[in-house]
Order: C-alpha cells, then sequence, then structure tokens
C-alpha cells in the first residue's frame, strides 16, 4: 500500500536506465565506457562524446553496470505487486540489440531476470494476503513479428499456428481470443514455463538471437482476485515485454525481407512511444490504434495502469550513435 502511495505522488510513468558492463571482446579491443556515472547526480548519467561534448540524462533510476538483477528488482517491485491491487502494469526493456533487455527481462538460470523474480513475488505477496484475498494467477506468452501476433505457449510449436487476432469485448478492453493461458500455482514451474516461450520465439529461425531481436515477446500475467470479506472480485493484467531492437540498420542491409522487418519494428516502436509520451503530457488523443503492440496494450497503458520503461543501453564508443538515440527515446517517454 504504502508502495502504491508513493507511485501515485510520482506519476504513473517510470524510465530506468541500466547499462550493462563492458562485454570481454570490448575490453580485449580496448573499449573505454562513454557513460559517466560520478560527476553527476544520483538518477544522472553523462554521454561523454568524441569531441569531449558531454550530453545530460535524468531517469527515475540509474542502474550502473555493476548493478545486478537483485537490485534492478527491488526498485521495481512497487510496480510489479501494484498487479495485486487491480491496477494493470506495462513493463518495457526497450534498447539496442545487445544492450541486455532479454537479460534484464529473461536473465538466466543462475541470474533470473525480473519476470521470474515478479511471479515469486506475486506468490509471495498472495501468500501474505491468503486471509482475506484469494489470487490466481494465469501467464500467457506471445511474439509479435511483423505485425502478426503468435502465441508461445502452444503445445507443439512447429505445427503452423493460427495467427492470434486483437478483439474488442464488450467491456471495451482488448482482449486475444484463443490464447493460451496457463495457470501457475508456485513457482517451481514457472522457470521450466517461460523457458519454453522464450523457446518458441525462435522456432523457424535459423539464428535465434537474430529473429528475437526482431519481434516483441510479450509474458502476460492475469490476476483474478477475490476479496474474500466483501466478495469483490477483479482481473488485471501485467505485461513483461522484451522490445525488437530498436537499432537502425545499416543502409546496404536495406532490402528485401530485413527492410519489411526493419519497417515494421520502426513503426512499433514509434507506435509505442508517441502512446506512452501523448500519455506522459496528458494529450487527449492517444493513438493506440497505430500498431499491433499499443493496439493490444491500450486497456494496460494510460489511466491508472502503471508504466515502467527499462533503457537499456551499452556503454561502449561504438555504440555511442545508438545510445543517444535510445536515451533520446527515453527522455521523450518521461
Ligand atoms: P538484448 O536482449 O538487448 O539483445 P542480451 O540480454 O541478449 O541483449 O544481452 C547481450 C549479452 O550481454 C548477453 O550475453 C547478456 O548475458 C550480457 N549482459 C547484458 N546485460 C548484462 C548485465 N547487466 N550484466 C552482465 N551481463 C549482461
Ligand atoms: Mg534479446
Amino acid at each position: 500500500r504504502l508502495y502504491n502511495e508513493i507511485i501515485e505522488l510520482k506519476g504513473n510513468i517510470r524510465v530506468f536506465c541500466r547499462c550493462r558492463p563492458l562485454n570481454s571482446d570490448e575490453i580485449s579491443n580496448g573499449s573505454t565506457s562513454v557513460v559517466d556515472f560520478d560527476s553527476c547526480q544520483e538518477n544522472e548519467l553523462q554521454i561523454m562524446s568524441s569531441d569531449s561534448s558531454k550530453k545530460l540524462f535524468k531517469f527515475d533510476h540509474i542502474f550502473r553496470p555493476e548493478s545486478n538483477q537483485e537490485a534492478v528488482f527491488l526498485q521495481t517491485i512497487p510496480i510489479v505487486t501494484s498487479v495485486l491491487d487491480g491496477f494493470n502494469v506495462c513493463i518495457f526493456a526497450y534498447g539496442q540489440t545487445g544492450t541486455g533487455k532479454t537479460f534484464t527481462m529473461e536473465g538466466t538460470p543462475e541470474n533470473k531476470g525480473v519476470n521470474y523474480r515478479t511471479l515469486e513475488e506475486l506468490f509471495k505477496v498472495s501468500d501474505v494476503r491468503s486471509n482475506f484475498m484469494k489470487y490466481e494467477l494465469l501467464v500467457s506468452m506471445l511474439e509479435v513479428y511483423n505485425e502478426k501476433i503468435r502465441d508461445l505457449l502452444v503445445e507443439n510449436c512447429n505445427q503452423p499456428t493460427k495467427k492470434l487476432e486483437i478483439k474488442q469485448s464488450a467491456e471495451g478492453t482488448q482482449e486475444v481470443p484463443g490464447l493460451v493461458e496457463a495457470r501457475v500455482y508456485n513457482t517451481d514451474e514457472v522457470w521450466e514455463l517461460l523457458k519454453s516461450g522464450s523457446r518458441a520465439r525462435s522456432v523457424g529461425s535459423t539464428n535465434a538471437n537474430e529473429l528475437s531481436s526482431r519481434s516483441h515477446c510479450l509474458v502476460r500475467v492475469t490476476v483474478l482476485g477475490e476479496n474474500l470479506i466483501n466478495g469483490q472480485r477483479t482481473r488485471s493484467h501485467l505485461w513483461l515485454v522484451d522490445l525488437a531492437g530498436s537499432e537502425r540498420v545499416g543502409r546496404l542491409e536495406v532490402e528485401g525481407e530485413r527492410l519489411k522487418e526493419s519497417q515494421f519494428i520502426n513503426k512499433s516502436l514509434s507506435a509505442l512511444g508517441d502512446v506512452i509520451s501523448a500519455l506522459a503530457s496528458k494529450t487527449t488523443h492517444v493513438p493506440y490504434r497505430n500498431s499491433k503492440l499499443t493496439h493490444m496494450l491500450q486497456s494496460s497503458l494510460g489511466g491508472d495502469c502503471k508504466t515502467l520503461m527499462f533503457v537499456q543501453i551499452s556503454p561502449s564508443a561504438a555504440d555511442l550513435g545508438e545510445t543517444l538515440c535510445s536515451l533520446n527515446f527515453a527522455t521523450r517517454v518521461r
């Protein structure tokens, strides 16, 4: 409760910036970091360009390369747990391919990310509340690739699956009829479930990483709540979204299938930016319908819904251009 009051005071849109460490290749070729955290305020960072000009960015929270998954999740807890109070929530990881979007959301078996930790926390909190609240948790997983929606939890993913569509319900909410909803009872099965969904994400591609960087992967947690004292029931959604890579593709690559893909990615990421910045500036018209992504998330973006965006960046000088693009994007939605 206290957490949520703090969120209320600060508004419903948060932007956290996470900078990954230099990787071994970058270290061995002598790259140095262009991100400076020390000569500015706590929630600020500076990007040092080659012409020694500096650019300052401010966010709700900044995670340095040494921040671990636990530290990241600690800041995320109040937002994810608000789904248990009936709020709809969206969490996005945005950034260039290779900056740690999947690491933050999915993580690795040793360093589990936000998705798993969120379900673990939801189970924990629902246990604590079990004397007055009854919760059911359902997990769905889907992919948006070239503006087509695909279920990642269907039994046999090698079968050509029917395309999913977005439908408006009688209550005016956006639904995806036919989407698999797996009831989860405890954390034991959650990691395997999330893994199977993420394996399905790369089916049909010769290079798993390649394809996953060009599709959006969405985990949806549906929370059905029942207040045991007054009988009130709630249904709310928490979306955990690993977005397609935000990088602009090189001119030489831009032809055929790759051109089509990058146009779809561009369109949906800018649609997302437009929606969140319209919400942040409290504009009356919010252009949800410009992409499948924003249309599907319509009932979970805006109003009293909570939104968190992780803008993921690389510290390397070689990625400076993309880093500035991502930071500018994130500044626009804040
Ligand atoms: P993306 O999904 O944005 O393309 P990944 O999550 O695949 O990026 O990250 C690229 C690589 O960097 C992976 O090997 C990942 O484990 C590693 N990595 C990313 N962020 C971190 C971090 N904060 N700490 C340690 N390793 C990281
Ligand atoms: Mg990824």
